[in-house]
């Protein structure tokens, strides 16, 4: 089965009321691959305002969510309430939330399962650090990253992954093809072995770490690249150039 290319921005903790309605009305003014599915992920504060305001073939999703439903759960956004605002996609999993805020494999894997359990799709990104790399041990690392997930996830047709090396994250040091084409083809190898061969062959694996407009293209080439998770440059109008890769 063909696999629709997918592009994702992560504008993480960026941005104002006026960059963001232009971030909205570039998207909304420009020509877009139409095959290309593309989904942005303003902070959470903005989310109905770009829901409201972006071309409704555009989806967005939220940068985080809870695995409970409503109640006292200070500082979280319920499925339910994403939902109500007419938002269907979450990222979880990202490296800031796994390092900065203490997010284990096993907390990533609940709200992965609880979301699509309850109707919302997720971006669930995985991926080493510099120092895990040079130990040799980024396979293992993403293959027990996924292990915490299967172990909970039962229907995978709602996950997209991403896989984001750490030391490529915001350092404008971009992974080769070479090492991106690897890991992608473990992972689909890695779902073909520990899921079933429909898994493998439908699930989308994008890549995250300074995409840019100038090496997306290469990059896309790449059989087992899916697509991107964009964050510094979906903040700006080139954004538009990465989703058009494959054109
Ligand atoms: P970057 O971030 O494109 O700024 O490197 C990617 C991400 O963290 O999703």
């Amino acid at each position: 089965m063909a696999r629709q290319f997918f592009v994702g921005g992560n504008f993480k903790m960026n941005g104002t009321v006026s960059s963001i309605k232009e971030i909205v009305q570039n998207l909304n003014n420009a020509q877009l691959d139409p095959n290309t599915e593309v989904v942005v992920a303003p902070p959470a504060l903005y989310l109905q305002l770009v829901r409201e305001s972006l071309r409704k073939e555009v989806g967005v999703a939220a940068q985080n969510v809870y695995d409970k439903p409503n109640g006292a759960f200070t500082g979280e956004i319920s499925v339910s309430q994403l939902k109500d605002s007419n938002i269907h996609w979450a990222i979880l999993g990202h490296s800031e939330r796994r390092t900065i805020l203490a997010e284990t494999d096993d907390i990533v894997a609940s709200k992965t399962k609880y979301a699509t359990e309850n109707g919302v799709s997720v971006i669930w990104c995985c991926g080493e650090s510099l120092e895990q790399r040079e130990a040799g041990k980024t396979l293992e690392v993403i293959a027990a990253q996924l292990a915490a997930l299967k172990k909970q996830v039962g229907d995978w047709s709602k996950i997209v992954i991403a896989y984001e090396p750490i030391w490529a994250i915001g350092t404008g040091k971009v992974a080769s093809t070479e090492q991106a084409q690897e890991v992608h083809a473990s992972i689909r190898d890695w779902l073909k072995k520990e899921v079933n061969d429909k898994v493998a062959d439908e699930t989308r694996i994008l890549y995250g770490g300074s995409v840019s407009e100038k090496n997306c293209k290469e990059l896309s080439k790449q059989k087992d690249i899916d697509g991107f998770l964009v964050g510094g440059a979906s903040l700006k109008p080139a954004f538009v150039d990465i989703i058009n890769s494959k054109l």
